[in-house]
């Protein structure tokens, strides 16, 4: 390989950084995993990720394509391999004024796309924290603080620059490589890397934005009212209901409803959150207006030697009372894992569903739950967890890649329906034959 990385050194413009190097240590690690990589390449330009894909093909070792580096499953670094750390590419730039669109580098993060269009009076409908990659979290759906208004972040997407696993830059677009680029919007990071995202951004006010919260004890008729409240109230209206918080008190940890109402007129946005503070005894409650940008947060960064373990599905109408009760009666055993329920449905069910590869638009809630610790603490929760999981599976369905720690064949097909997968293994066969992107929720090109 040494003589592969001196041939490089010569097209490439960016970083490579090597066993022993400064820059090592911080460098082989993403944010939840930690590896020991042959080297970590850091293009700083379209070229550069050509001749890094070319490079990693020819030395036929395992590829890890990094952006914001929080994937929960440690796809952003490993073993042995070669990793493309796109953080060099992380451009913002508003390319037609009057349609809101925005050219965004592949290794941009949420939080200074936020930043950066703040000032012009736009955002994206992203997630809720600053570190995310706009890569990682749009290629496999994306759900944010706009989503029941304006869709996932993938369905905003109108455009994206690949380079392929030959070395080769395309376009995808409805008009140029449709299939490609109905792939890239839920098939992850299996057809290439994209070196740019082109979105159609949203005018976008101050908007409502806080946590209420309410006893553990009324949290079966708090987070049913919630669900409900949900199905009329506005789609300003994004939510995420969370509880049995390790860090604050586990089974007796406060159920917490955060909201985010997009707009910023007070009526408007009492009258869809009011009725969220009528379902039981609001002990805190800072819902607030402010700047969208300062909606997302700051993410932690575990230390080493910390697993994070997530699981997620997705629930329609007729099982979400099923599915909430089944979350509040585990949530209030010790050991718990910390649960999270987020409302999509909007904008996100009216995409039909065979316009993208994200294949649960008809899902009310997705929800994940979520084991951390060092290793023997998460396998210790392991048994529970999965009992929780088996009262679960009845009613629950498919899951969300975003949110899921493992990449086992039944993660796969719950993430891709069948159909959904064999149009992508399709996809995958024209762009990647030889499956060089297959550290990922791998669709197979065979
Ligand atoms: C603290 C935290 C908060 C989160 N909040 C939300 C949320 O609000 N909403 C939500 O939907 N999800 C959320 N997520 C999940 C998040 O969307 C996923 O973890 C996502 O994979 C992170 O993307 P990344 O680019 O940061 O990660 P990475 O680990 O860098 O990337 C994950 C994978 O995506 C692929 N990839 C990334 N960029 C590119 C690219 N440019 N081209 C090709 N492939 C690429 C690669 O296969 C890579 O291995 C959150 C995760 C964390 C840890």
């Amino acid at each position: 390989m040494s003589s592969a990385l001196e041939t490089l050194r010569r097209d490439f413009g960016g970083d490579i950084i090597e066993p022993g190097g400064a820059e090592y240590e911080s460098a082989r690690r993403s944010v939840l995993a930690s590896g020991s990589p042959a080297c970590v390449l850091r293009p700083e330009s379209v070229e550069d990720v050509r001749a890094a894909v070319r490079f990693a093909a020819g030395a036929a070792l395992p590829l890890s394509v990094r952006g914001g580096g929080h994937g929960f499953a440690g796809f952003g670094t490993n073993d042995g391999g070669v990793v493309i750390d796109l953080g060099g590419l992380a451009s913002v730039e508003i390319t037609d004024k009057e349609r809101h669109l925005v050219r965004i580098g592949g290794g941009a993060t949420w939080g200074q796309v936020a930043a950066a269009l703040a000032p012009h009076g736009l955002a994206i409908s992203s997630g809720d924290t600053k570190g995310v990659g706009v890569g990682g979290l749009t290629l496999s759906g994306g759900i944010g603080w706009k989503v029941r208004k304006y869709g996932l972040a993938s369905d905003n997407v109108v455009a994206a620059e690949v380079v392929t696993a030959d070395g080769e830059v395309v376009r995808a677009g409805t008009d140029e490589n449709p299939d490609l680029f109905w792939a890239i919007r839920g098939g992850g990071g299996n057809f290439g890397i994209v070196t740019a995202f082109e979105f159609a951004a949203h005018p976008t006010t101050d908007v409502f934005h806080g946590t209420i919260a309410f006893p553990a004890s009324e949290a079966a008729g708090v987070l049913q009212g919630w669900a409900d409240h949900l199905r009329t109230a506005p789609e300003e209206l994004t939510s995420i209901a969370s509880f049995a918080n390790p860090f604050a008190g586990g089974p007796e940890a406060p159920v917490e409803i955060q909201v985010a109402f997009d707009g910023d007129d007070p009526e408007l946005a009492a009258r869809a959150v009011d009725p969220v503070r009528r379902l039981g005894t609001v002990i805190a409650d800072d819902v607030a207006l402010k700047p969208y940008a300062d909606t997302l947060v700051e993410g932690l960064t575990p230390p080493p030697g910390i697993r994070l373990v997530t699981r997620s599905a997705f629930a329609d109408r007729e099982s979400v009372p099923d599915v909430l009760r089944i979350l509040v009666e585990a949530s209030a055993s010790e050991g718990a894992p910390f649960i999270a329920v987020r409302s999509v449905g909007g904008a996100v069910s009216r995409v039909p569903g065979d316009a993208t590869a994200y294949a649960h638009r008809q899902a009310e809630l997705m929800f994940v739950t979520t084991v951390a610790g060092p290793e023997p603490v998460v396998e210790a929760a392991r048994p529970a967890l999965d009992a929780i999981w088996a009262r679960l599976a009845p009613h629950v369905g498919g899951a969300y890649a975003n949110f899921l720690a493992s990449a086992t064949e039944e993660d796969v097909a719950a993430i891709y329906p069948t159909r959904t997968y064999e149009r992508l293994a399709a996809v995958k066969r024209q762009y990647d034959p030889g499956n060089l992107f297959a550290h990922n929720h791998n669709i197979r090109p065979r």
